[in-house]
């Protein structure tokens, strides 16, 4: 399994696909959650310290792998567990307390309705320690808000309802503490290679950049390309960069934060300025939310973007997907979509922050309109019709991230086949999005599948070696170093191309999963929006997305065959010949 599969996502993928029957519902007791730290976290090499829920997604119905950073991870190694397999429901909300290799399931009911920093908080007292790590689950994810997020510290697995999935567990949280060490079989030669790595990433120009500004620094970056979606993509140049952006940030943080271990460093800890927000703190805002709580939803006040991520944090819930849905909301509104009845006194348009973070906690105790709206984008757009189908802004019902593929048409494909929905985390192409070195033209055409298949492959090694992305994208560690890391850890020779097989194979297997639950290649598309609009302004003015060509290139890629199926050759190079059979 190890070798095949490496350890978390792809370990949990191959679970996942052996145990769980096709059309199992995913808040029923019978689904499973996976929970599973990377075999190089709590290591001691730089930035491994990621663990990854998998479990089949309430918001999407495909499987779904929701990572985080933080210490969760590394102190579920030190208690000495590498993961865990929850299935069934408590008869109470209960938590989990996992320590020195014992778990112990406890009562929660003094728990439940707590927000996720009041949970972890108490949790911390009951158990008189205060180095015990928690990952937990807000209002949001007992309600079955369907895209409810798991929080740990102030990490979050946010995408695709992982939290929601917890919540059917009547699961509140989970603590882990421990001093074990992982276990390594060539110490010596991997304490050296760490080391290095280390000193290398001292000197790396592009991580110091990372360093000081984490991901917000992008801001800017994203929008000068014209591929920044804006108002619920109507557009991909937003108006308000000036107020919101790295630098507004940086005179607004108090601190850096940072995973286990990591000398990065890349969190802020940011406190709201004057005004109505002032004084609220939040860890982060990451790109993502900046972008959704600010030209996603026309806003240009930077400190409600503070409050709407610190409140999204604890009422666990995935700000991207709640950002989006809002946007999603406010067009209905101002199209007359949705009537002043259903509103309740909310004037839900474009560039109202208030209504903006009031619809948050709405969302998050499925309250009056933000009932609807927990059931994420798609659903609503189903309830709502009226042609309202047409600017959801999903696929396969999770909503899209801040990139629009008019203006960078590889992520078109990267949308189109995550497998866990609209999502760019699986395979950002950052030589797109970005220009990152060797660029490449965002509006082409040719060559993308290629350019999307590299990136959705690497970035399943390093999710399921437990590796956090950012640092190996900005010149931190390469591929080579990483399969040095993962020999010395398991005392085999392994080289890069056999992690990139090994990516290839956890991302064919994630594919044979969703095609045995009824997806097909019908599934691989984006919103009408981005078809039949072209982009109104800016680099890609004119620019739509030719996504059959760029399925074809991509598929061919691939080797699967016209319909997306992986073809019988490609399963057996791969070793995947029996799961294939599974699948017609
Ligand atoms: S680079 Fe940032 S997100 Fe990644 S491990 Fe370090 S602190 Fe955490």
């Amino acid at each position: 399994m190890t070798l095949k599969f490496l350890g978390g996502r792809g370990a949990g993928c191959k679970i996942l696909f052996d145990e769980l029957k096709p059309s199992t519902e995913p808040l029923a007791p019978e689904n499973k959650l996976l929970l599973l730290a990377g075999p190089l976290v709590g290591t001691g090499a730089p930035w491994c310290v990621k663990y990854t829920a998998v479990t089949r997604s309430p918001l999407t119905g495909t499987i779904l792998m929701s990572l985080a950073g933080g210490f969760f991870g590394a102190n579920l190694r030190f208690a000495g567990w590498d993961g865990l397999v929850i299935e069934g429901r408590a008869e109470e909300p209960s938590y989990l307390w996992i320590h020195e290799g014992k778990a112990e399931l406890r009562a929660a009911s003094h728990l439940w309705g707590k927000n996720t920093e009041d949970c972890q908080e108490a949790i911390r007292k009951e158990l008189g320690d205060d180095r015990v790590q928690i990952a937990c689950i807000g209002p949001a994810g007992e309600k079955a808000v369907r895209f409810a997020s798991i929080i740990s510290g102030k990490r979050a697995a946010g995408r695709g309802g992982a939290g929601a999935v917890m919540g059917s567990k009547n699961l509140k949280a989970i603590a882990v503490y421990g001093t074990r060490k992982p276990p390594i079989t060539e110490a010596q030669k991997f304490e050296e290679l760490q080391m290095a790595i280390r000193q290398k990433a001292r000197e790396a120009e592009r991580l110091k950049i990372f360093g000081k500004f984490g991901t917000p620094k992008n801001l800017a970056i994203v929008n000068s390309r014209g591929l920044f979606p804006t108002r619920n993509f109507q557009g991909g140049v937003f108006d308000g960069i000036g107020q919101v952006n790295a630098e507004e940030q940086q005179r607004r943080v108090l601190r850096k934060t940072t995973c286990h271990g990591c000398p990065v460093a890349c969190g802020n800890l940011t406190r709201a300025g004057e005004g109505p927000y002032e004084g609220i703190v939040t860890e982060g805002p990451e790109y993502e939310t900046f972008w959704v709580f600010g030209a996603q939803c026309g806003n240009t006040c930077i400190d409600a973007i503070i409050a709407a991520d610190r409140l999204c944090d604890q009422l666990g819930m995935d700000t991207i997907s709640t950002g989006s849905t809002i946007a999603f909301a406010m067009e209905c509104a101002e199209r007359g979509l949705i009537g002043r009845k259903d509103l309740e006194g909310l004037d839900l348009r474009f560039g109202n922050h208030q209504a903006m973070v009031a619809m948050i906690s709405r969302i998050g105790n499925r309250e009056g309109l933000g009932d609807l709206l927990a059931e994420g984008t798609r659903r609503a757009a189903q309830r709502i019709g009226q042609g309202s189908e047409k600017f959801a802004m999903h696929v396969k019902g999770m909503e899209l991230a801040a990139y629009d593929p008019r203006g960078a048409k590889g992520m078109g494909i990267a949308y189109a086949t995550s497998p866990r929905g609209g999502c760019h985390e699986r395979g950002l192409i950052s030589r797109e999005t970005f220009g990152a070195p060797p660029p490449i033209d965002p509006l082409s055409i040719t060559g993308k599948g290629l350019a999307a298949k590299e990136p959705q492959d690497e970035t399943a090694v390093l999710d399921s070696l437990g590796v956090c992305v950012f640092p190996p994208h900005n010149d931190g560690m390469d591929m080579n170093e990483t399969a040095e890391l993962f020999s010395y850890v398991v005392g085999e020779s392994l080289s890069t191309d056999d992690l990139m097989t090994a990516g290839e194979r956890i991302w064919n297997l994630e594919r044979l999963f969703n095609l045995r639950e009824g997806f097909a290649r019908k599934d691989d598309t984006l919103p009408p929006r981005l078809f039949q609009e072209p982009m109104p302004s800016g680099p890609a003015k004119g620019n739509i997305v030719e996504l059959d060509h760029l399925l074809k290139d991509y598929y061919r890629t691939r080797e699967w065959d016209e319909r997306g199926v992986p073809t019988a050759e490609k399963l057996a190079s791969l070793g995947l010949s029996e799961e294939g059979k599974t699948v017609k």
